[in-house]
């Protein structure tokens, strides 16, 4: 940078800027786009030496904030102190005043497209928070999001969600697989249950939640279940899909072993993912049922329930029907006069129970045998993905 056009550049705004006083960082970013200098204070510094101007007591824009900055950085080297994270984005709550000299600087001055004062507070202290934690600002997806409130003069912190996929496996019958909500809050979170949204910890999620809280330290446990089951059945084999969403954590990156023994319920190669799939997920399960029929069953009747193969299973949701899943196998195994055991592999998300009922489902284990099935227990033996 030359001086002469150091001097020519501010030479029409000279007036102006004698008029108001500015600190170092505020003038700096006022030229620094006619100048292509990255440091503000030392343009301002020199802008300063050329108007033979001495450092003002406050600026009339910022009113001394750029200044005090490091004072704000604390704060945020506090509140950060318990999260993990390695990249993050700074956001700002101005006071209107400031905005609004800053405004009436740059019009006075005829300067267009130059930084704000907001943005250039929350540039110079994310510059300065990265450099003392090693740490990046990320403008897309950060792990934590910082929001200064010089209005409040508060610091805000919020971590972004973690997102884990794994499977689990029930090997004990009677427990449930989702958590009924806290009856305080209905799942929002309350001071009854720990701002968690579940006070009780007794089922697959439940249990898988307590798990996750104490592990990365999060707020809520947001599951995507690939399929269900009832309380009383079994899921095994490699067990069950499911994704979890943990809000609020304050660990972001944990490796787990392959198998972690929960109380009756395992998980198995559970790992941070980056995002949930947003495609709708298909799978097809191996699920094995206990049928008891109304009447005696005649198993020339039994072999006929290799027709549900031929056909898409329609099965009634809402106002209408769908028979878009199918069935791709049954064995079956007559145990008594009115009971037998069948061994289905087919789509997810086929209703087991209303399958043997035929509740609102055709065909069904009732239609084709013509003798009223009832499921007493369905166990699911393989739950595969399909991409
Ligand atoms: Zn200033
Ligand atoms: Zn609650």
């Amino acid at each position: 940078m030359k001086k002469k056009k150091l001097s020519e550049v501010i030479g029409d705004t000279r007036q102006i800027l004698c008029e108001y006083s500015l600190c170092d960082h505020c003038l700096g970013r006022l030229f620094e786009k006619k100048l292509g200098v990255l440091s503000y204070d030392k343009l301002g510094q020199k802008i300063r030496y050329i108007l033979k101007q001495k450092n003002p007591k406050s600026c009339y824009i910022c009113k001394s904030l750029m200044s005090e900055l490091d004072t704000h950085l604390r704060k945020m080297l506090e509140i950060s102190k318990e999260y993990e994270f390695s990249t993050f984005l700074v956001g700002a709550v101005l006071q209107p005043s400031i905005l609004d000299r800053d405004d009436i600087i740059r019009s006075k001055l005829k300067l267009r497209g130059i930084a704000g004062i907001k943005s250039e507070v929350t540039r110079e202290i994310g510059k300065r928070f990265g450099r003392k934690t090693r740490t990046k600002v990320d403008y897309d997806n950060p792990d934590v999001v910082f929001t200064m409130d010089f209005k409040r003069d508060s610091c805000e912190i919020k971590p972004k969600a973690v997102i884990l996929q794994g499977r689990y496996a029930k090997k004990i019958r009677g427990i449930s697989q989702k958590q009924k909500p806290c009856i305080h809050c209905e799942g929002k979170g309350c001071f009854h249950c720990d701002f968690h949204g579940i006070s009780d910890f007794n089922s697959v999620e439940g249990r898988m939640a307590k798990f996750l809280f104490e592990k990365f330290g999060a707020q809520q446990a947001k599951i995507t279940w690939i399929g269900s089951e009832d309380e009383s059945s079994l899921v095994l084999g490699k067990g069950r899909p499911f994704f979890a969403k943990l809000t609020s954590p304050h660990k972001r990156n944990i490796a787990f072993p392959k198998k972690i023994k929960l109380d009756g319920v395992s998980f198995l190669n559970l790992h941070v993912i980056p995002k949930i799939p947003s495609d709708s997920i298909k799978f097809r399960t191996y699920v094995e049922v206990e049928v008891e029929a109304e009447g005696e069953i005649d198993p020339n009747m039994l072999k006929q329930l290799h027709h549900l193969k031929d056909t898409p299973i329609m099965v009634r949701e809402g106002s209408g029907w769908k028979n878009k899943k199918r069935i791709y196998g049954i064995k079956f195994k007559k145990k008594t006069e009115n009971s037998f055991t069948a061994l289905l592999q087919m789509d997810g998300g086929i209703p087991v129970k209303r399958l043997v009922s035929g509740s609102e489902v055709e065909p069904s284990f009732s239609s084709i045998l013509e003798n009223q099935c009832k499921c007493r227990t369905f166990d699911f033996h393989k739950i595969i993905l399909a991409n």
